[in-house]
């Protein structure tokens, strides 16, 4: 079957819809999710939403800016960052008007709290910058936009996994999906078609990432030629709960709460005198790996698998309930710990994709030299770069917001003029036959190749890296696509095959390990979340550049781009 619009959105998280939102002004338009919308992960986004309003300390969204381009150790393109900062202020106000319900302060402003990197003054002290609804933000976010979306009459088609994107030339043209209910393959044509399908951290085993974030915009885009910008730059949060991954927000420190090794020791007094807890995410990781190597960690075995704790003990029962209820439930139901009581026991988590694929501000796909007609993309699979080398807590859903809605503008603009692309006769067919196949011969389960590429991750490309683990984890990772060639489905039937759809984003994940692997290998410094033992130094000299990678079968061809450092000049990092 085959579908017209004039704009076709891949993705339903607060990316995807704002810019359907801002599309649906003028063009036809349609979502197409592999989830129902609202359970996309934004829904699971927790902490709040960076702008400076100024309503609980004074602020600037200069100093938002600025505090982007340190946090992600300048390898941030700078105008990017000070529109993300500029116009973070008006879109909060939009959710709001909107009916986001945000948490309020006394006098019935937007509350806001502290967050990592987040300061006053380019750097003198933490700043209350983080506008939240409890710790249920992300979700709130979602609520409010699919309702408005809904309202503007854009057509969603729940449950349809894009597969395959149709190019003529450097012009999008179109999508072939796979619909989940009929096991039928659909095909969308449109002048305008954007990525917004979120992140890929299931490609590592300890995750705070949901099960569906397997980078399939990402992936499918690097199949089709299209390099992917800074791959390298993965971002470990510091506090996942131990051994589960489950993400426990960076808010707990904003409200106050405070790590602690094996000895009770506030051991961030060591490591960022100025910030302690609230230094951002690539230095509270590390420090923590630190602690855990050299035998600070819970159990003191020097295992990667060690932990720290988390207190918020301290900070009342009434706080931690008003605060963070969500947390609270969590930490209870899976490990029956009680925050107001008792410190939590955390480790780094895989969270962020700080790279992906490359846009322009106003998010059109783009290289240096080539811009793809028709071909958007924001959000957490988009790199404008605006998080650079490290994504400072907050500033993604300020990114959804603010270039979700930019893409939308833009959308809403060229659809008026451009043509209807042409599809070529046959579009669809390859997914079709490659479906059936994977549904009637025989093979090998998925899951043991799932759980390796995890593990090789985890282990080779983590929160420390050198050259021998990663090269064995592109060696490894090059050998499991080898032999994913052989894997099928156990069962054939044609509604819900949900075996199908995760052998497609075992694929896509297995490609993006094989990008961020090799990338990582390639770049010889340290910067932000890459962080490597045989070169522990930021090289401004060699490597102040973007990378760029494309991936031709298994090997990856490693070019590079410029980065905008037109206002501040890079310096080194303290906190
Ligand atoms: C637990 C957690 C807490 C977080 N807390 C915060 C926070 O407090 N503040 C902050 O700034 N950031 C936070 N983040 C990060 C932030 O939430 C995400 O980066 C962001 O929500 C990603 O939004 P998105 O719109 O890009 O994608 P998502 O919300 O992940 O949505 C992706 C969409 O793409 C669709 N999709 C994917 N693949 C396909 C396909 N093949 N075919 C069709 N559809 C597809 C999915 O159905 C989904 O609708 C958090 C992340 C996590 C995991």
């Amino acid at each position: 079957m085959t579908h017209e619009f004039d704009a076709v959105i891949v993705g339903a998280g607060g990316a995807g819809l704002y810019a359907a939102l801002e599309a649906s002004k003028t063009a036809r338009t349609a979502v197409v999710s592999k989830l129902y919308p609202t359970r996309s992960h934004t829904g699971a986004a927790q902490g709040g939403i960076g702008a400076a309003l100024g309503n609980v300390d004074e602020d600037n969204p200069e100093w938002h800016a600025f505090d982007t381009v340190k946090g992600g150790d300048y390898l941030v393109d700078q105008n990017a960052a000070r529109i993300l900062a500029d116009e973070a202020v008006q879109a909060v106000y939009d959710l709001e008007n909107r009916g986001l319900p945000f948490s309020r302060t006394p006098e019935g402003k937007i509350d806001q709290r502290r967050f990592g990197g987040h300061t006053r003054n380019f750097g003198e002290a933490p700043v209350h910058r983080s506008c939240y609804a409890a710790d249920r933000t992300g979700n709130m976010i979602l609520q409010t936009l699919y309702q408005q979306c809904i309202k503007n009459d854009v057509h969603f088609f729940d449950e349809f996994h894009v597969v395959e994107v149709i190019m003529d030339g450097t012009r999008a043209a179109g999508i072939v999906t796979f619909e989940l209910a009929t096991g039928e393959i659909h095909v969308f044509k449109a002048k305008a078609i954007m990525f917004a399908t979120g992140g890929f951290g299931r490609m590592f085993k300890i995750t705070s990432n949901a099960h569906a974030n397997t980078g399939d915009g990402p992936a499918l885009l690097a199949r089709a030629g299209i390099p992917l910008e800074d791959m390298e730059f993965y971002q470990f949060h510091p506090t996942g709960i131990r051994g589960m991954g489950i993400l426990i927000t960076e808010g707990v420190r904003g409200e106050g709460g405070i790590l602690k090794n094996r000895s009770g020791e506030r051991f961030m007094e060591r490591y960022a005198p100025t910030l302690l807890d609230l230094a951002p995410r690539d230095m509270v990781s590390r420090a923590i790996m630190t602690e855990i190597q050299e035998g600070r960690g819970m159990r003191g075995d020097r295992q990667i698998d060690d932990w720290v704790m988390l207190d918020a003990s301290h900070l009342g029962r009434e706080k931690v309930y008003a605060k963070i209820p969500d947390i609270a439930d969590f930490c209870k139901t899976y490990l029956a710990v009680d925050p107001a009581e008792q410190p939590m026991p955390v480790q780094p988590t895989a969270h962020y994709a700080m790279g992906g694929i490359p846009t322009n501000v106003d998010g059109q796909v783009c290289t240096a030299d080539t811009v793809y007609e028709g071909l958007y993309a924001a959000g957490e699979c988009a790199c404008v770069s605006v998080h650079g080398a490290n994504r400072l807590g907050t500033n993604s859903l300020v990114d959804l917001i603010v270039f979700g809605r930019r893409a939308g503008k833009h959308i809403a603009e060229f659809v008026r003029h451009a043509p209807q692309p042409t599809l070529p006769a046959d579009a669809g067919k390859a997914a079709r036959e490659r479906i059936a196949t994977l549904k009637k011969t025989r093979g090998a389960h998925p899951g043991p190749l799932y759980k390796q590429m995890q593990d090789i991750m985890m282990s080779k490309v983590g929160v420390y890296r050198n050259e021998p683990q990663m090269k064995e984890a592109v060696a490894e990772i090059n050998a499991l696509r080898q032999e994913f060639a052989n894997v099928r489905v156990q069962d054939g039937s044609e509604n819900y095959n949900q075996e199908v759809l995760g052998i497609l984003e075992l694929e896509n994940l297995l490609d993006l390990s094989l990008v961020t692997a090799a990338t990582a290998l390639n770049r010889t410094e340290s910067r932000g979340g890459h962080s490597r033992e045989d070169y522990p130094e930021r090289d401004d000299a060699n490597w102040l550049k973007h990378s760029m990678a494309t991936l031709r079968g298994g090997d990856v061809a490693i070019g590079y781009k410029a980065v905008d450092t037109s206002i501040w000049e890079p310096k080194p990092r303290t906190y």
